[in-house]
């Protein structure tokens, strides 16, 4: 399926010089969303994932469904001060801005083997503030799975040594 044709690219947002790659088209597509969360669990199901984490928002889009496909627990990496509990947190460098990512203290088990989803790699900072508070809580990161990859940014070389699955590249 081309699922380039379910991504709308949006000149200078949220900055100039930025292209913003909205998924909103392909969520909007019953058999394209369907169809991007059925390559994901194809890739993923003989990793014996426990928890799939996604950071907010978009990250939940893409690894809800996963997760309920592959039957397995999801966790939310939220931003700070959404989470109630008691939390660990990693701050980072975005492509525009900063951020500080979180997950409950109890949202990972020691050895829970884990895939982080998301909707985009960029420069790869919301993943490895990711895959380090998995990290932080024992788990073990076995696979990374995004919709898209922006080349350009270069995210793979932050995030070196792991298993990246990614849909559609510009
Ligand atoms: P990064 O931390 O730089 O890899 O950025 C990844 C996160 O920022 C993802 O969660 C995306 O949702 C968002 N993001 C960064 N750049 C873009 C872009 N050009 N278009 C859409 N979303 C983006």
């Amino acid at each position: 399926m081309d699922l380039k044709q379910y991504i709308a690219d949006v000149k200078d947002f949220p900055e100039q010089g930025i292209i913003f790659r909205d998924i909103s088209p392909l969520m909007a597509n019953g058999e394209a969303y369907r169809y991007s969360i059925k390559e994901i669990v194809k890739y993923a199901q003989d990793l014996n994932v426990d928890k799939v984490v996604g950071p907010e928002a978009r990250g939940f889009m893409v690894g809800c469904p996963v997760a309920v496909e592959l039957g397995c627990g999801f966790a939310m990496a939220r931003k700070k001060g959404k989470l109630p509990r008691e939390t660990v947190e990693v701050s980072y460098g975005l492509e525009y801005g900063k951020a500080t990512l979180q997950l409950h203290q109890d949202a990972i088990l020691p050895g829970d083997k884990v895939l982080v989803c998301d909707d985009l790699l960029a420069t790869g900072g919301t993943t490895a503030a990711t895959i380090e508070l998995v990290e932080k809580l024992g788990g073990e990161v076995v696979a990374l799975a995004f919709l898209i990859e922006l080349l350009d940014l270069k995210g793979r070389d932050l995030i070196q040594g792991y298993d990246i699955f990614t849909l559609m590249e510009y």
